[in-house]
């Protein structure tokens, strides 16, 4: 009896774990790039706020990538020359993807992260939301889940959510990050706040339609997934794939990596090993949708022989050759 109740206040602990601190009544909210160090490792501080009168940093790991928040009294800021916080990341994985990205980012569409990551087998999925009147595409989640019923503890996913697409999809965002108790693992891609969209060809076109705040797009956004219990990731999804040299600069400054696609399934792009599948989640694409439902189909005996997976982007990465 005592050993059963052990394991339920044990599960109920579990459960809590599960929910993010939302930070719903934070201020100040500003872009940062501070050398710092916690948990015994270099991080960089991409952003600050305050919340109750603590100050918190958002912070990324420059080798893995992952993204987090922390209390300024657990780190220990060494230094804020700008300058000296770009040199002390030569070499990292961080550094390396800013190199990626500034290869390709006189691009007019998909810059950024836009081939296959190196992979046994398997894809990076991305779901973008962008604004929409319709309901979100719950089967793609649904069907993900019932094909690696049993088989993985976590399924990594990259959503890119948009502002417009939060504010008016409340009980579908709630729905979406109740996933992560099944065993999904999210990768919260900034989207952009407005993602404007007109009909306009594409160089006036997304974050390129004249009188773009592209400090508010981002930091606006941002603010909005903290206040939900998002952590946003260090990628950026440019509405459209559309963007031009200021923008992904300006991306950069604000240490965000833009994440194209290689296989856009609704534009009839197929999709191989390591491939970074872009499908829209917002009701607006059914063909993508119907494609990667056919993708898992053609694919559900090489998953449940362990033979084909869904990575996260950060892991792709990690192993990408210089
Ligand atoms: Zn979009």
């Amino acid at each position: 009896m005592k050993q059963l109740l052990f394991i339920l206040v044990s599960l109920a602990y579990a459960g809590l774990s599960f929910g993010q601190i939302a930070y719903v009544d934070l201020e100040n909210y500003q872009r940062e790039w501070v050398a710092l160090q916690g948990n015994g490792k270099p991080l960089i501080g991409i952003r600050s706020f305050r919340m109750k009168a603590n100050k918190y940093y958002l912070t990324v790991d420059p080798t893995t990538l992952e993204t987090s928040v922390m209390a300024d009294k657990v780190l220990h800021v060494y230094n804020r020359d700008s300058i000296q916080v770009t040199k002390s990341l030569i070499g990292s994985v961080y550094e390396r993807c800013f190199s990626i990205v500034r290869e390709t980012e006189n691009n007019l569409q998909d810059a950024g992260l836009n081939f296959s990551l190196p992979k046994e087998a398997g894809i990076n999925l991305t779901i973008d939301l962008c604004p929409s009147h319709k309901p979100l595409d719950k089967d793609i989640f649904e069907d993900l889940l019932s094909a690696f019923k049993g088989l993985d503890s976590r399924l990594p996913v990259a959503v890119s959510v948009s502002g417009k697409w939060m504010l008016n999809h409340p009980a579908d965002l709630e729905w979406l990050k109740s996933l992560t108790k099944k065993g999904v693992k999210f990768t919260w891609v900034n989207h952009s706040y407005d993602h404007v969209f007109n009909n306009t060809p594409l160089v006036s076109n997304f974050l390129l339609s004249p009188g773009t705040n592209l400090n508010y797009e981002i930091l606006a956004n941002e603010k909005l997934m903290l206040k939900n219990g998002m952590i946003p990731s260090v990628f950026f999804r440019c509405p459209g794939l559309v963007s031009d040299r200021a923008v992904i600069e300006k991306l950069l400054s604000y240490g965000l990596i833009a994440v194209g696609s290689d296989a856009w399934l609704a534009k009839g792009q197929r999709a191989h090993n390591g491939s970074i599948v872009l499908i829209h989640g917002n009701g607006n694409e059914e063909l993508g949708v119907r494609d990667f439902i056919k993708l898992l189909q053609t694919e559900s005996e090489a998953i449940k022989k362990k033979h084909w997976t869904l990575y996260s982007l950060s892991e792709g990465l990690e192993q990408y050759p210089h």
